[in-house]
């Protein structure tokens, strides 16, 4: 099997929106998925348009570079501006934080480099040890555990990490239970519950009486995920499952996570234009404080008060109560080669997806 063909075939796609059409619901729902690369699916082969009116599909807060603080990027700025080599990827690189983005700092003669991983990072802090590095490290659990396992082998005295990383799975069930995400069913991301598992969402069936399913990436994936969910939520029951059973296990990648585990510790955790969310960041234990860059260089906790930009509706676009193209500055102001708010900085933003495919309100 080549994973692509099948999955992209337009008759199984086909069959299935005619399943869909068949299943029985007493009223409109509304299905959340959590994932940039989703949306993007979603949004390239048009499958709102082939969903029964009464199922909505909504985008979540699953797009790294979007929750990333703005404070945290202006952390990362006064680094930069102090001389430090920031590295960091280039998408959040774009981010801008309350002033400006690394780009931007960068083009005022801030010191920053633009990397693909944590190990291009290092690289660079031992080719030249009288050089103070710094990783901004941002991601969910599919780039945390890379990054734990660099800080155990024990990286050069130069270099450290300005920790972003957040976890998915507290953030929705939390998200859900405090009514902030409304929702029928959840599209849980392939590729981070790889690695959480999905014993990770099970809180959500069982507590809260939310389906889940793990989903791939291609046409045919969202669509069978949306069946699988959508048939549950008409049988009234709510099970995690799998539909993604080529990647995904119950348990997850155990050694990523007990990787992650030997160096980060959960805590509660900003998430841009949303807040804190309980237990859904990752922070450096305390054996390993020589590598967080915000003690090593003494920053300070920051006040997450006002770090959207004015008229940026990206939280509620995050939160799936708005369209991209419900937000004033969308396509006007906010463009992808232009980006104002962080979701049409990143591939993964909802708003750049929505305009890079030209959806007009
Ligand atoms: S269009 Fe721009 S300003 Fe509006 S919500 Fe999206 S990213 Fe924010």
């Amino acid at each position: 099997m080549s994973f692509l063909k099948e999955f992209r075939n337009r008759e199984l796609a086909e069959a299935l929106v005619r399943k869909l059409r068949d299943i029985p619901l007493r009223k409109p729902i509304k299905i959340c998925h959590v994932c940039g690369t989703h949306e993007w699916t979603i949004v390239h082969y048009g499958l709102r348009s082939l969903l029964p009116a009464n199922i909505e599909l909504i985008a979540g807060p699953g797009c790294p570079v979007c929750i990333t603080p703005a404070l945290d990027i202006d952390q990362a700025a006064e680094l930069a501006l102090q001389g430090k080599i920031v590295t960091v990827f280039g998408d959040v690189s774009r981010s801008i934080g309350t002033k400006y983005s690394l780009e931007a700092v960068r083009s005022e003669g801030g010191s920053v480099k633009i990397v693909y991983s944590i190990i291009d990072a290092i690289k660079i802090a031992k080719s030249d040890q009288s050089k103070e590095v710094v990783f901004f490290a941002v991601g969910f659990e599919t780039t945390a555990p890379i990054t734990a396992l660099y800080i155990l082998r024990t990286p050069p005295k130069n270099f450290s990490i300005l920790n972003s990383h957040r976890y998915v799975p507290p953030a929705v069930i939390n998200l859900y239970s405090r009514g902030k995400l409304e929702m029928d069913g959840v599209i849980a991301p392939g590729h981070a519950t790889t690695i959480s598992g999905l014993k990770a969402y099970e809180p959500l069936a069982k507590e809260y009486g939310i389906p889940v399913v793990a989903s791939g990436f291609e046409p045919v994936d969202v669509l069978m995920s949306i069946f699988m969910l959508v048939k549950q939520i008409s049988e009234g029951k709510a099970e995690v499952l799998n539909q993604y059973s080529r990647s995904v296990t119950w348990e997850g990648n155990v050694k990523a996570m007990q990787t992650i585990g030997r160096v980060f510790e959960l805590t509660d955790a900003h998430w841009r234009g949303i807040g804190k969310i309980d237990h859904s960041g990752f922070v450096l234990k305390d054996e390993f404080k020589d590598y967080d860059a915000r003690y090593k260089y003494g920053l300070k906790n920051v006040d997450y008060a006002s770090e959207m930009h004015p008229g940026c509706r990206c939280a509620e676009v995050m939160l799936g109560r708005i369209k991209p193209t419900q937000c004033p500055l969308y396509m006007k102001t906010c463009k992808p080669n232009k980006p104002i708010g962080p979701c049409m900085v990143s591939v993964e933003g909802a708003c750049r997806i929505w305009a890079t495919h030209m959806l007009l309100p």
